[in-house]
């Protein structure tokens, strides 16, 4: 059964003590307390060991922002996947559309990133989503297709089940306009029935799929109770214990 999984994306925000501090009464709201779904945070890089060290990493799972599209070298300013693994993290967002659209991420780059990251066994969050032009020509479903072919569809079966997507349409991220359940089901089925073409039924029934854009505490319960939609990748109620836990908290 695939995993439902609730992913706080922190983007450039919080300096360390803030990190290390939201970290830690997260960590805090969490003990003894059971809950149906895995627990990310995406945090910026320089947070990755303290918060790995200052967290029960049992029970939350610490992802990478991004990564380089190269394994090691004369690369300043680059971190690579390894550096990310060896700090403990096990995550790393990979092609979140600010990172296509201000640093001009390419599907070729975005396929070198994810091959990178898996040989360093960390579990890409795959981003992919349409942007508010494309939905209004009816061309969204192509846009996600491409982006899921051209830096996924290398991969070999058994890489691609190491996989979790997200979906997030560009105009729902940080606009407070999230994509309505049904608009969010529809469209996390359409991706299923591509991975079912190309990988199979096992496969694509295995791969969580998460919504994001917009996800909060008064709209989670009702987009994941969508029969494809596994969880959320979470930008600004991922930012306070207090709207992150009842996101969390709705499986
Ligand atoms: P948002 O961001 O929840 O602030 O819309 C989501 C994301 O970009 O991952």
């Amino acid at each position: 059964m695939r995993k439902k999984i609730v992913a706080g994306n922190w983007k450039m925000n919080k300096n360390l003590q803030e990190g290390l501090a939201l970290a830690q009464e997260l960590d805090a709201a969490l003990k003894g307390k059971t809950v149906n779904c895995d627990v990310v945070i995406g945090t910026p890089f320089i947070h990755l060991t303290s918060v790995v060290n200052a967290v029960d990493t049992t029970k939350i799972g610490v992802a990478a922002q991004n990564c380089a599209d190269k394994a090691s070298g004369a690369y300043t300013g680059e971190v690579s996947a390894e550096m990310v693994a060896s700090t403990g993290a096990k995550y790393v967002i990979l092609g979140h559309s600010e990172r296509r659209a201000y640093y001009h991420e390419t599907a070729e780059i975005l396929k070198e990133k994810v091959l990178l990251a898996l040989k360093n066994n960390l579990t890409p969050i795959f981003c992919i989503g349409e942007v508010l032009e494309e939905r209004e020509a009816g061309r969204h479903f192509e846009v996600v297709k491409s982006q899921i072919e051209e830096s996924l569809f290398d991969l070999s079966a058994e890489d691609f089940s190491k996989i979790v997507l997200a979906y997030e349409p560009v105009w729902a991220i940080g606009t407070g306009k999230t994509a309505t359940a049904e608009q969010a089901q529809e469209m996390h089925a359409f991706i299923r029935k591509t991975l079912a073409g190309k990988y199979g039924e096992e496969v694509a029934d295995n791969t969580s799929i998460l919504y994001g854009g917009s996800c909060n505490a008064s709209n989670a319960k009702e987009l994941f109770a969508n029969p494809d939609v596994d969880g959320g990748l979470i930008g600004g109620a991922s930012l306070g214990v207090d709207k992150f836990m009842p996101i969390v908290e709705a499986f």
